[in-house]
């Protein structure tokens, strides 16, 4: 079974093509700057050569069309016809309370995922947009909608609830819904495996540390908690997102600065976090460099994040009622070794003992803690393979 992997964003589309049986990724691509000037495409096969194309790519379509040449192409392409693929898995952001889990599209899910843009004004319409450009162009092969939000519907109501006037939820659906949902669940059940005991007799803490970054509390295989919200926003500070702050520090600013929704929005969203901080950067590996020059505010924005990770790895231990494993994930919990060290140390009372030597590795999967006690383990995420997983088990239904 091949499964077309594919995640449309306002101006980008990224997509992989899996053989399941075979259990191998065929090709991986990217579509950037769709409808903008400069558009192209980077083209890559699993096992060697890639395909770069700067060619102008007005919408979804074009570059959906686009895409299928290259996936059929003579020196490039991975299968010979488009029939070769079985199914589509999209990665939706957001799902609301309708869906926990995966779910074959048909006009109804459509219609749903429709009245949910209000929740997620940038990722949904990119999303559906994408569903509908496959359908047309790919017609025999089934949709999936795998949910960014989905694993965390088991979150229970006194952790998922604002204390703000309850018919806010009611009438607007506001509560902490939860992202990286995909990864949460992906990076848990690889922790279980390389422990060597079953998911659901585990209390797992999955930090997925990139540019955006989130922790879930995963006990017994299901998300109990987790540091997103009822935005992408929440939780800890991020590359250019404030995470947690003191919601009075809004107000207070707009009226300061005349600011309008919209304004505050983009602050909180795009000019805040480490970048906000440390006025360098939001890559973490520019702030690592500039602490090393003596930076002070780079260090400052780095030791914010590390306090952050390490509270959470806390709270997330007493939400469950103690703690197995914590891993790491996502472009920073995968290579940043010096940060998951500074993470690690001061949490041996939960049993984590950090073992520099085995920490000493970026990328791959390992166990990073001194034996006998809690684990500290590093998990890289594929997001894509378990769409295709949710996409291939609903398909094969
Ligand atoms: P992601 O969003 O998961 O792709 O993660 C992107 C983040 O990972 C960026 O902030 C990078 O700085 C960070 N990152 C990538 N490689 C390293 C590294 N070797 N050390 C520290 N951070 C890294």
């Amino acid at each position: 079974m091949v499964i077309l992997v594919v995640n449309c964003g306002s101006s980008s589309v990224k997509y992989k093509l899996l053989d399941m049986q075979e259990k191998k990724e065929l090709v991986s691509g990217l579509a950037e700057r769709i409808g903008i000037e400069g558009s192209k495409i980077k083209h890559e096969k699993a096992d060697g050569g890639t395909l770069k194309l700067e060619q102008n790519l007005a919408d979804h379509k074009a570059a959906l069309e686009k895409i299928i040449e290259c996936l059929t192409d003579d020196e490039y392409g991975v299968v010979n016809d488009i029939a070769e693929i079985t199914a589509v898995g999209h990665r939706v952001v957001h799902g609301g309370e309708k869906f926990n889990k995966a779910v074959l599209i048909n006009e109804d899910v459509l219609n749903e995922l429709e009245s949910l843009f209000d929740l997620a004004p940038l990722h949904n319409p990119p999303n559906v947009v994408g569903i509908k450009t496959c359908q047309e162009l790919i017609p025999h092969a089934p949709q999936v909608a795998v949910f960014d939000t989905a694993f965390h519907q088991t979150i229970p109501d006194y952790a998922f609830n604002y204390a703000l006037p309850y018919q806010y939820y009611e009438k607007y659906g506001i509560r902490k819904y939860g992202f990286h949902g995909t990864s949460h669940k992906y990076v848990s059940g690889r922790a279980a495996t390389m422990l060597g005991k079953p998911l659901t007799d585990l209390k797992v803490v999955v930090c997925h540390l990139g540019n955006g970054s989130s922790i879930t509390a995963v006990k017994n295989g299901v998300s109990v908690d987790t540091t997103m919200g009822f935005t992408p926003l929440a939780g800890l500070p991020m590359g250019t997102r404030t995470g947690d702050i003191d919601p009075a520090i809004i107000p207070f600013i707009m009226e300061k600065e005349n600011l309008q929704p919209d304004d505050i929005s983009n602050i909180m969203n795009k000019k805040s976090g480490v970048l906000g901080v440390s006025g360098i950067s939001s890559d973490f590996r520019d702030l690592e460099d500039a602490e090393a020059n003596g930076n002070e505010r780079a260090a400052l924005a780095l030791n914010m994040f590390i306090y952050g990770v390490k509270r959470w790895i806390g709270a997330f231990g007493a939400a469950m009622g103690g703690l197995d494993a914590v891993a790491f994930t996502g472009g920073i919990g995968e290579n940043g070794k010096e940060l998951r060290e500074k993470v690690l140390t001061g949490l041996e009372y939960l049993g984590l003992e950090v073992d520099a030597e085995k920490n000493n590795i970026r990328g791959k999967e390992q166990i990073i803690t001194k034996d006998g006690g809690a684990v500290a383990m590093v998990v890289p995420t594929n997001e894509e393979l378990m769409i295709a997983k949710e996409t291939e088990a609903l398909v094969i239904k």
